[in-house]
């Protein structure tokens, strides 16, 4: 078997079986073909798909192309949340402590921030001594005596997906369906997990644009995850506007806080609450969703979120007061400048020039190398629908260490400007959506 011969089948439209698939996946982990040959068969994959079973196979061996973290010798049930990435989400750092306090595991292998999109992995290191580069074998201590921990994709999970992904990134395929699912489920399959919520976004600020490519994208995912023997639910979420009222690691870290105290904005509670609750049912502690919803409810309300919040960070090396006075443990920026909004009635927000903005201010990367201020970003205080009225206070807050005549303090000032869509308050108000849940695939 050739892979020249495997390309030609699939560029022609042929299933490869399961043998040939496995090899090809087996020569990229081993590097033993070249580039050029991968970037053939994405392009292939591109135009003619995958089906089920090619999927199935395909993600599996992906999966395999590293290790597999072993946590059968937890006897809670585990299960995960993955987003496909949203400006200000930041939901896994109240979800996964809530979650953990209702009796569930949550072995949570995040990733890091690139482009307008936040990571997880990177919010956490704003908090001093935060490590997310524990050992494999910490990890499963942590999972199994606090019922959660949070790390970095280590260099032995799935590294067949980092040569394809970085691949994708230059040959244009990273829009492949079947190969972003496979990318996604390659590295959750290797957490070791029993269930997966996933929460797909969709709108201007989301991967997927249309509520139809976020079905499309959740029936593979879906697919892969039910051949792999696991529970998945997808729920579809609005990504049009910001989540909550701040883009930026640290500032993201002190709503997440607040919602471990039961309080925070309302849609980063309801996200919390919905995701939340559907872990609890994949992982049988909760019949429906209106009961998941309540034991969640009631573990942010009485403080146990917040306590399995603290023994993560003292665990994984951070300050715990973090979780009492965050603003004195917290990186602060050196410089508050205020943005207001013009008078009218906000009709649109784009979301992904609003993490852009934050971007340019700091807080995220345009390349893997480059280095992030964990203090920099926004706290927006605007939302959809709202009428602004003259001498309002500013709605925008830039938190940055630049200086003055920094450049990129005008330009991002100047998207924040753009980025709302600001109409006469006289003329009709357009509808707004009260919730941010569009759809759960179960
Ligand atoms: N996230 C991934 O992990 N892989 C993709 O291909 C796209 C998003």
């Amino acid at each position: 078997m050739l892979p020249v011969q495997l390309i030609r089948k699939k560029r022609d439209g042929g299933a490869l079986d399961d043998a040939e698939l496995r090899a090809f996946i087996g020569w990229v982990t081993e590097a033993s073909i070249p580039d050029y040959q991968i970037a053939a068969m994405l392009m292939a994959i591109f135009f003619r798909g995958l089906d089920d079973r090619e999927l199935a196979t395909w993600a599996d061996a992906m999966t395999r192309s590293g290790d597999v973290i072993d946590l059968s010798s937890i006897s809670r049930r585990k299960v995960d949340k993955h987003s496909t990435g949203g400006v200000g989400d930041k939901i896994s750092i109240p979800l996964a402590p809530a979650v953990a306090a209702c009796g569930i595991a949550v072995p949570m292998v995040s990733g890091r921030g690139l482009g307008h999109t936040g990571g997880t992995l990177d919010k956490l290191e704003s908090i001093p001594g935060f490590r997310v580069d524990l050992p494999v074998d910490r990890f499963r201590e942590l999972v199994d005596s606090l019922g959660v921990c949070l790390i970095g994709q280590t260099a032995r999970i799935a590294p067949a997906d980092k040569r394809l992904y970085a691949l994708r990134d230059v040959t244009a395929t990273v829009e492949s369906l079947p190969l972003i699912a496979s990318s996604i489920m390659s590295k959750k399959l290797a957490e070791g997990i029993d269930g997966l919520v996933l929460d797909c976004k969709v709108g201007k600020g989301a991967f997927m644009k249309t509520i139809e490519r976020a079905r499309e994208l959740s029936a593979l995912i879906r697919t892969i995850g039910i051949r792999a023997g696991k529970q998945v639910t997808c729920v579809l979420t609005d990504m049009d506007t910001p989540i909550g009222r701040t883009i930026g690691n640290s500032l993201e870290i002190r709503e997440s806080i607040e919602v471990l105290r039961g309080g925070g904005p309302v849609d980063t509670r309801e996200l919390t609450h919905v995701l939340g609750a559907e872990m609890l049912v994949l992982g049988g502690v909760a019949k429906d969703q209106a009961e998941g919803r309540a034991k969640i409810e009631k573990v942010l309300a009485d403080g146990s979120a917040l306590e399995v919040f603290r023994k993560v960070v003292e665990a994984q090396g951070g300050d715990p007061r973090v979780c009492d006075s965050p603003g004195s443990v917290l990186p602060k920026p050196t410089q508050r400048d205020e943005l207001s909004l013009p008078q009218g009635r906000i009709v649109a927000i784009d979301s992904e020039a609003l993490g852009i903005a934050a971007l340019v201010l700091g807080a995220g990367r345009r390349t893997a190398e480059d280095t992030i201020d964990p203090s920099a970003g926004l706290v927006v205080d605007a939302y959809l629908g709202e009428v602004i009225e003259a001498g309002a206070p500013p709605q925008v807050m830039l938190h940055h260490s630049l200086a003055p005549g920094d450049r990129r303090l005008a330009e991002a000032r100047a998207m924040i400007e753009a980025a709302f869509m600001i109409q006469r308050a006289d003329l009709p108000a357009p509808p707004v959506r009260t919730s941010r849940i569009l759809e759960v695939i179960r």
